[in-house]
């Protein structure tokens, strides 16, 4: 996909235009509305690391609370080469919406540092987090702020940043922080969360479209935590054939399926699913303009725009990644009669989940993977459902229609609390 020298859209002021779109429409108290177009706060931190060559590095990192009405705020943390902070505001803003359409309370937020990590040895990683931890653990805890993977953040990198915590306080607080190993207090069914949930919807959509998924294709741009369950979980539940998918060294394509074993085993032993043998190689641009019944986009945002909007061909959009489409593509895609499943929907089982996990923390009390599903899948489709229902009763496309399910829940925690 990306071309470095192309500018990207400004994520930060995609989520204001999106929430501008909604204010419109649900006639929005003027000043409830200037209050939500800004986070609430931000923490900009500097982080020196001794590199294991013996140089010292320095590191630049964000804190972003967007909005704490309906309860503390919750997001994850990225490490990513090119974040920048309307990123992390843009994504902040995203986890509010989300915690709200999934109703729970939670508010939103969202973690950064801008580094390579896959440069970087284990060690480096490791003091890079615990640094992290040290300067932002002020503004964190059960009560005001918890966080969790995200982009190449991962259960380690969360154990190291959860142990920091736990020694600044002098006392263990597991629930700091989601997404933990099992072995520290992680939840059954985190793993695959983020993409069950998308699944769990793409099932809804076909019962409220009359369509059967049974055998249709799907493409999957990005190829992480994401992406690899969505090729799972799509053939398991829905019997989708995945055709196509990418990571960031390009893509594979084969119209007869791609054997979800097979390519996480190539992945494994080569860093990418490039040169899978059998498929041919399709670019990150190419493969979301394939001819499939569901395109999944799970790497970054703004990838879907009002350029290659035109061509694409899916009839649905399982959004995991968070913003891949800009307005303008969405409203070519709607207009096209594509259903697109929004980001903050589609991808909300991940928060669904780290909520459970903090619950179980706080009561040390742990449920089965099976619990964790079922709890997991009626919270998906109720909130899939009245998304559906609102878009329809509004006439208007589904990001609206989440936005608007979304948005009258903060607005009306932050009415009832006296804020504005
Ligand atoms: P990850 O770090 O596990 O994987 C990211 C994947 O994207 C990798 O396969 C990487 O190779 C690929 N990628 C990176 N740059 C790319 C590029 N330029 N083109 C194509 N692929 C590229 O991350 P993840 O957790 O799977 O997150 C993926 C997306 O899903 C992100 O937008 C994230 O914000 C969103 N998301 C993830 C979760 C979660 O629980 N993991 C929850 C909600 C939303």
């Amino acid at each position: 996909m990306s071309d470095p020298k192309q500018v990207r859209p400004n994520p930060f002021e995609i989520a204001q235009r999106q929430l501008d779109d909604a204010a419109a429409i649900m006639k929005l108290d003027p000043a409830i509305h200037e209050f939500l177009r800004w986070p609430l706060r931000e923490l900009h931190v500097t982080l020196p690391v001794k590199m294991d060559d013996g140089t010292t590095k320095i590191f630049h990192g964000f804190r972003i609370q967007y909005n704490d009405a309906r309860g503390p705020t919750k997001g994850g943390i990225r490490f990513h080469i090119a974040e920048t902070v309307d990123t992390v505001r843009a994504l902040a803003a995203w986890m509010t919406w989300k915690c709200a359409v999934m109703d729970i309370p939670l508010g939103g937020a969202k973690g950064g540092i801008i580094c390579n990590p896959k440069a970087m040895s284990p060690a480096e990683l490791e003091k890079l987090s615990r640094a992290y931890i040290r300067q932002v653990g002020r503004m964190l805890g059960l009560e005001k702020d918890v966080p969790a993977p995200d982009v190449y953040t991962t259960p380690q990198i969360m154990a190291w940043m959860m142990d920091e915590y736990s020694m600044m306080q002098g006392y263990n607080e597991f629930g700091m922080i989601t997404g933990k190993p099992l072995a520290l207090g992680g939840s059954q069914g985190r793993g695959d969360a983020t993409a069950r949930g998308g699944v769990y919807c793409l099932r809804e959509a076909q019962n409220v479209l009359g369509i059967n998924l049974k055998g249709g294709t799907q493409a999957i741009q990005g190829y992480g935590n994401a992406g690899t369950y969505a090729h799972k979980l799509g053939g398991e539940i829905l019997g989708l054939k995945t055709v196509a998918v990418s990571d960031s060294k390009g893509g594979i394509y084969n119209p007869d399926g791609l054997d979800y074993e097979k390519v996480m085993e190539h992945k494994k032993k080569t860093g990418s699913v490039v040169g899978f043998p059998g498929a041919k190689p399709v670019s990150n641009k190419e493969i979301l303009e394939l001819d499939v019944t569901v395109l999944v986009p799970a790497a970054l945002d703004g990838e879907i725009t009002a350029e290659n909007a035109p061509r694409i061909k899916a009839k649905l959009i399982a959004e995991l990644a968070n913003g891949p489409t800009t307005p303008e593509a969405d409203a070519i895609l709607h207009k096209n009669g594509c259903y697109i499943i929004p980001d903050f929907l589609c991808n909300a089982g991940g928060v669904t989940v780290s909520y459970f996990e903090m619950v179980q923390n706080a009561y040390d009390y742990y449920w089965d993977e099976e619990r964790v599903q079922r709890r997991l899948d009626k919270k998906m489709t109720i909130a899939f459902h009245s998304v559906h229902e609102t878009a329809r009763q509004y006439k208007i496309n589904n990001r609206m229609g989440a936005y608007i399910v979304a948005v009258s829940r903060v607005a009306e925690a932050v009415r009832l609390r006296g804020w504005a």
